[in-house]
């Protein structure tokens, strides 16, 4: 179909615990397309496999039924065509291309549209009249919903219906893993020490990996030496400063050892006070430092619903107000966790 990059397909996306939930979503997407998971909203910082997960949607469910008619676009080019449509007189054409001959819209990078008034109330009748049909959408971003300045109302709550899953910084084990795909894809060998030296390296995100890979490769072939990891660390040494922002995994690990309970009890559904005080600051600096949405944090806490998540924000924030080792709590957590 138009625009789908031919590389970006399921079968080269490596899944981790970074990226699982997204993964699955967007495969369970092309398996039943408008129906369990509709739409499904994938949002995560970049270089992390959104536009990749995406195209792969729009790929497998070509590959099932060739006269799908699939629509791929960014948000950008979604507005870019509005607006000649508009200006031309051409908005039948328009309207029929995204309202009625579509049968899945792929809309890239969608914080675009936000602010652009009109952009967005058409995107807002395109989405009704697709989801009313029980077409597919599937939108990408770099936040939340909730978090986009300028995004109408309506239109981040459609965007909630479905699922809402992010893609986070792949763990060491996914990066190795995605080294040594990468190089067996461009038929290099590497050895496990030189995939883990890269791997450990660079941590910010999966395109500084694919470049990481490129440079010491192309240094390794212009000098002509072999690659060993003392010669990875030579070439990358000086481009990693990156810092890791906080998961959801590390502050349940911090909360639970600050306050000596079990991780399994802050997922867990136990009412007694000694546990849900943790859960709920666990909650509340999941929300604050990790730039997870209520649903995707209830989702982490032991399938919670969304409005649990948010009850428990307010609470803490009531909470750290009138109490003082409340609030000392959760100030030394916040620093503890952001430091790290
Ligand atoms: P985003 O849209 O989130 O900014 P992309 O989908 O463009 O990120 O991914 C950046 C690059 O990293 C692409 O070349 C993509 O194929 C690759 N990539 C990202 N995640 C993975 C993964 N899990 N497995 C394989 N390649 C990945
Ligand atoms: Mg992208």
């Amino acid at each position: 179909p138009r625009g789908l990059h031919p590389r970006y397909r399921f079968d080269s996306f490596i899944k981790g615990a970074s990226n699982e939930l997204a993964a699955s979503a967007a495969m369970a997407a092309a398996d039943e397309p408008g129906t369990r998971f509709n739409p499904l909203f994938i949002y995560g910082g970049v270089g992390l496999g959104k536009t990749h997960l995406l195209h792969g949607v729009g790929h497998e469910l070509h590959r099932k039924d060739p006269n799908l008619r699939i629509v791929y676009l960014s948000a950008e080019q979604f507005m870019n065509e509005f607006v000649t449509a508009v200006r031309n007189n051409e908005f039948d054409e328009f309207r029929a291309r995204y309202r009625r001959d579509c049968d899945c819209l792929l809309i890239d990078d969608i914080q675009f549209i936000a602010g652009r008034d009109r952009t967005m109330d058409e995107f807002f009748h395109v989405f009704n009249a697709l989801y009313e049909a029980g077409k597919q959408i599937v939108v990408t971003a770099d936040r939340v919903p909730a978090d986009m300045a300028g995004m109408e109302e309506r239109l981040t709550s459609r965007l909630n219906w479905g699922l809402v899953a992010d893609v986070q910084l792949p763990d060491l084990e996914t990066r190795i893993a995605i080294v040594q795909t990468k190089a067996a894809r461009d038929d290099m060998e590497l050895s496990p020490e030189v995939a883990l030296s890269i791997a450990e390296l660079v941590r910010s995100n999966v395109r500084e990996l694919e470049g990481a890979l490129l440079r010491v490769t192309a240094f390794a072939q212009l000098r002509g030496v072999e690659i060993d990891p003392a010669f990875v660390r030579s070439v990358l040494g000086k481009t990693t400063t990156d810092k890791l922002p906080v998961t959801i995994e590390a502050v349940q690990k911090a909360v639970a050892a600050y306050f000596s309970v079990k991780i399994s009890d802050l997922k867990g559904k136990r009412r007694h006070r000694g546990i849900s005080r943790p859960r709920m600051i666990a909650m509340y600096l999941c929300r604050q430092l990790t730039g997870s949405s209520f649903p995707e944090i209830g989702m982490r806490f032991g399938g919670k619903d969304h409005s649990t998540v948010i009850n428990a924000c307010k609470r803490i924030e009531a909470l750290a107000k009138e109490d003082e080792d409340l609030h000392a709590a959760v100030e030394s957590l916040r620093g503890q966790l952001s430091a790290a």
